[in-house]
């Protein structure tokens, strides 16, 4: 099988590669690591912020031996209106053999991979793709659960702006899970239709969570909204975790979230240190799996 060159989204990959980079994720130990990708660079280009994706992208890259430099926008030439194209040349320019990119516009990273001769791997592009998150979440599920076919998803939340709930989906209906977006008719558009196979989409929060083998709660993406308007209290009321909430999803279910979390609005406290919850499990997780993503477009998986 072939590696991929650049992760850009969950689509672009196949489904060998998709259970290459879970399998060699699970044998990453980032306290005893493999020195697989001694004297690269890898660039971490950051054009919107990041505390989760970032840490461990530079903790997964450091951890196999390369070196890493952070560009974010504001302490850069990008904020005196360099052009994505010629800070991608001139990181190559400097001889960086990767480029890790969070930028807020959907699509950003595949422009630059098709601009620079380096692999690309997408951090996170605006309301599109975010592939390391959906796929330290399949790791996070997979250590749960015993297959991930036919297992019930439910994603909560401001769906319609999350790249997240676009890139699990997709990964996680390929392995045959059962997807169910629900939130407001503002996040969650085009109730009733099929959106793709396997995903389903709802209003009714206490409906989907029946027999809910994961739930998935989002943040609401306020940077996204760009002045509609949503009241705070209706949303709480209908859409919020909360433990009674939980007891409507099946007895083993798991809590998910991506962070970063803001308590007392998609979810209370008690759900997020609640016994069910993984959301701290799906952050260790992020560094396995990004070591595995750094040595697979670098070719040092083995
Ligand atoms: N951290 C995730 C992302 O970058 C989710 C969020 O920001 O709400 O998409």
């Amino acid at each position: 099988m072939k590696p991929p060159h650049s992760l850009l989204g969950i689509r672009q990959l196949t489904t060998p590669q998709i259970e290459a980079i879970l399998k060699l994720a699970r044998r990453m130990d980032p306290k005893r690591p493999p020195q697989l990708l001694r004297g690269k660079r890898v660039v971490l280009l950051f054009y919107e912020s990041s505390t989760r994706t970032r840490t461990s992208f530079e903790f997964a890259a450091k951890a196999l031996g390369a070196t890493t430099t952070l560009i974010t926008a504001a302490s850069s030439s990008i904020e005196k209106g360099e052009s994505l194209i010629d800070t991608g040349w001139t990181i190559t320019s400097l001889e960086a053999d990767a480029i890790v990119i969070r930028h807020p516009n959907s699509g950003a990273p595949y422009l630059l991979a098709r601009h620079v001769p380096v692999p690309v791997v997408n951090a996170g592009d605006g309301m599109h793709q975010h592939p390391s998150q959906a796929l330290l979440d399949a790791l996070t599920i997979a250590n749960h659960k015993t297959r991930l076919k036919g297992l019930r998803v439910v994603i909560v939340g401001d769906v319609y702006h999350s790249r997240v709930a676009r890139s699990n989906a997709e990964l996680l209906s390929r392995f045959g899970a059962e997807i169910v977006f629900c939130g407001p008719p503002n996040f969650v558009p085009g109730v009733s239709a099929t959106i793709a196979p396997g995903v389903v989409a709802t209003h009714d929060l206490n409906a989907a969570l029946q027999g809910a083998d994961v739930v998935m709660s989002l943040r609401v993406q306020k940077e996204r909204l760009a002045g509609k308007h949503h009241s705070v209290e209706d949303y709480i009321a209908d859409y919020q975790i909360t433990p009674q909430r939980m007891k409507l999803a099946k007895p083993d279910a798991i809590l998910m979230h991506p962070g970063p979390l803001i308590r007392g609005m998609e979810l209370t406290s008690e759900v997020a240190d609640g016994p069910q919850a993984c959301i701290l499990e799906q952050v260790r997780n992020g560094v396995k799996v990004r070591m595995a993503i750094m040595a697979t477009v670098l070719g040092a998986a083995r």
